[in-house]
């Protein structure tokens, strides 16, 4: 957010985030209803792996289950991963508000909105965040994905569990890297405290936003070594890449 916005939220703090318009009576925090309602939805065809947008309408029309050429480069550990949105306009700032302000009563609405986008195809045993490093947790005050997989777990009505999957070393911030940084980054990153209790289980995986999809990555790769059936991954947005 530039310094003029800081300065005119600290104003005019009734005005929506994204489009400075008066924000009403938005039934949501920070964002006028009009922005809230032109959140762009991830449509039309899509990777039935990783959930990446295809350029044409058509792309799956006669092959339902053709992958991206990075999928099939690089199989990714996790089954699916589902996006909500795409990473753009205003849902871009309605995340950046709720993770950096930060805003946590946008997470309810937020997540309200994710599971609202997305059809689960098969039961899923239990809900998890892609879990914060303490020193993260300490910095920020809240873990974002777990808000998220909170109000998913009870859109769903699945089970949440938020304390088995930890991270155990602090990593750099995934923004700052590179792609291949990224996977480098989070190797090693995540640990289950009771490995057990994630086998023969399909767990549904929750995030803010996928952009590589390195970080649900390797956290697949932990569950799926613990003996997982299945993992789902569902972010609120997703870069178009
Ligand atoms: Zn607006
Ligand atoms: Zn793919």
């Amino acid at each position: 957010m530039s310094f003029l916005h800081r300065i005119l939220d600290f104003l005019f703090p009734a005005n929506c985030s994204f489009c400075r318009s008066p924000i009403g009576n938005s039934a949501v925090p920070c964002l006028c209803s009009q922005c809230w309602g032109d959140f762009s939805a991830v449509r039309g065809p899509v990777c039935p792996s990783c959930g990446r947008p295809f350029g044409s309408p058509e792309a799956l029309s006669h092959s339902p289950e053709h992958e991206c050429i990075a999928c099939r480069k690089h199989p990714p550990h996790y089954d699916q991963a589902l996006a909500a949105g795409l990473f753009e306009g205003p849902l871009r700032e309605a995340i950046h508000v709720y993770k950096y302000r930060p805003v946590r009563s946008l997470g309810k609405p937020l997540a309200t909105w994710m599971t609202d986008q997305v059809r689960l195809k098969a039961p899923l045993d239990m809900v998890m965040p892609v879990p914060l490093h303490t020193k993260r947790l300490r910095l920020r005050g809240f873990n974002q994905a777990l808000l998220l997989a909170h109000g998913a777990a009870e859109c769903f009505n699945i089970p949440l569990v938020y304390d088995n999957l930890v991270r155990v070393r602090y990593t750099r911030p995934q923004v700052e890297l590179s792609g291949q940084e990224r996977t480098a980054n989070v190797q090693g990153a995540f640990h289950l405290v009771r490995p057990d209790a994630v086998g023969d289980k399909r767990v549904l995986l929750i995030d803010d936003v996928y952009t590589t999809g390195a970080t649900m990555n390797e956290c697949a790769r932990v569950l799926k070594d613990a003996g997982a059936a299945a993992v789902i991954v569902l972010t609120l947005a997703r870069t178009s890449e």
